[in-house]
């Protein structure tokens, strides 16, 4: 699905480099690249404050603690979603609240925000799926309305751009009170094992992220609040100081491959290839498209035998996971995300892709239906 290896390859005198700064300085945790990173991607992506922490989901959990979401409070998330968004509510002792997707662009239907809020709500966490942007102006529209927080989960969309409909361009993770992404190897800026950080604009609640991340202390055994260990690794931060040197021109890469399979599959009598939001840029962070009228599962092995790997995102709703059965949904609470989790495919996408490779995947996907 991915190539890390060869995307180490091109790269490699940078980030041998600067590995070997960091074992020579010995400043494992805290050293003066977790710093520089975090101004970098601040710089990168327009957001005021960046706080790193230890992975993506670690970045949820302490934006909702820094928000002051109470336990016994609920959390509105879409049931067609990577299990973390829902994990650290439940964690907190917040009540998930699940919502339906849109079909086209998976982002949490806002047409069912408004029923969904009671006064329990304390937030709303849209997911920017796969890599492009939810429909945040309508979203921080209706939470400004019902006074609620917005967290962006952009653990899969970094780098894209979300148009405003007075022309204000803003990137993924910035546009609501916090923004949380992931540096999992796989992820669009991925790191050499985990990652995270959070984006906010608000400057105390920057310094309260910061101080939560690192045992709610201000300064060394001096403790302000109850808090979690989560850090960035200095050599984690180190590499992804040279990894977003290359972030754009990875995302072009994506973007092409991207195109190639729309162009192979535009107008399939069984594919649907994905549909791109009218106000965001994509990051493909997957190319995922949906299967119609024939058998997902029969394509999917016929596509592994002849070596071509694919994926399920996700196989089942976070309503029907086991963990979450006690919150009393049922199968047809959620029908798009459920008939979502049966039709979904995502296909390879990197950002080394040669186009003999891609050439191969797509024959071997057209000869299924020959
Ligand atoms: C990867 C991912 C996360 C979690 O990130 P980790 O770094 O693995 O904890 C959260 N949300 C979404 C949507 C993700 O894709």
């Amino acid at each position: 699905m991915v190539d890390l290896r060869s995307q180490y390859e091109l790269i490699k005198t940078e980030v041998d480099q600067a590995i070997q700064e960091v074992i020579d300085t010995t400043a494992f945790i805290n050293g003066p690249q977790v710093k520089e990173f975090s101004i970098a991607l601040a710089a990168y992506t327009g957001a005021k404050y960046v706080i790193t922490c230890g992975n993506g989901t670690d970045a949820l959990q302490i934006a909702m603690m820094g928000l002051d979401f109470q336990p016994g409070q609920e959390v509105i998330v879409p049931a067609f979603t990577y299990v973390a968004t829902a994990e650290v509510i439940a964690l907190l002792g917040l009540k998930p609240v699940f919502i339906d997707v849109v079909p086209d662009t998976y982002e949490l239907d806002i047409t069912q925000l408004e029923s969904k809020i009671t006064p329990k709500t304390a937030g709303i966490v849209p997911v920017h799926l796969y890599g492009q942007c939810s429909n945040m102006e309508a979203i921080l529209a209706i939470a400004q309305k019902h006074n609620l927080k917005v967290i962006e989960d952009t653990a899969q969309a970094i780098g894209a751009k979300y148009t405003f409909s007075d022309g204000t361009v803003k990137q993924a993770g910035t546009m609501g009170d916090v923004g949380t992404t992931s540096f999992f190897p796989s992820k669009n800026l991925g790191c050499y094992g985990d990652g995270g950080a959070m984006f906010t604009n608000d400057a105390e609640l920057a310094e309260k992220l910061h101080m939560i991340a690192n045992h709610g202390q201000k300064k060394k055994y001096h403790h302000h609040i109850v808090g979690v260990n989560s850090r960035l690794d200095t050599l984690q931060a180190a590499i992804l100081k040279v990894k977003l040197q290359h972030l754009d021109r990875y995302s072009a890469s994506r973007n092409a491959v991207a195109d190639t399979y729309d162009q192979a599959f535009a107008g399939h009598a069984h594919l649907k290839i994905p549909v791109r939001a009218a106000n965001s840029t994509h990051a493909f962070h997957q190319y995922t498209i949906q299967v119609a009228g024939i058998s997902r599962d029969k394509l999917k092995s016929y596509l592994a035998e002849k070596g071509v790997p694919s994926m399920v995102y996700y196989p089942l709703p976070l309503h029907q996971q086991e963990a979450y059965l006690d919150l009393g949904f049922k199968k047809g609470d959620f029908p798009v995300a459920e008939s979502l989790c049966e039709n979904v495919l995502s296909l390879p996408i990197h950002t080394e892709m040669k186009s003999e490779d891609q050439d191969y995947i797509i024959e071997t996907i057209k000869s299924f239906f020959k």
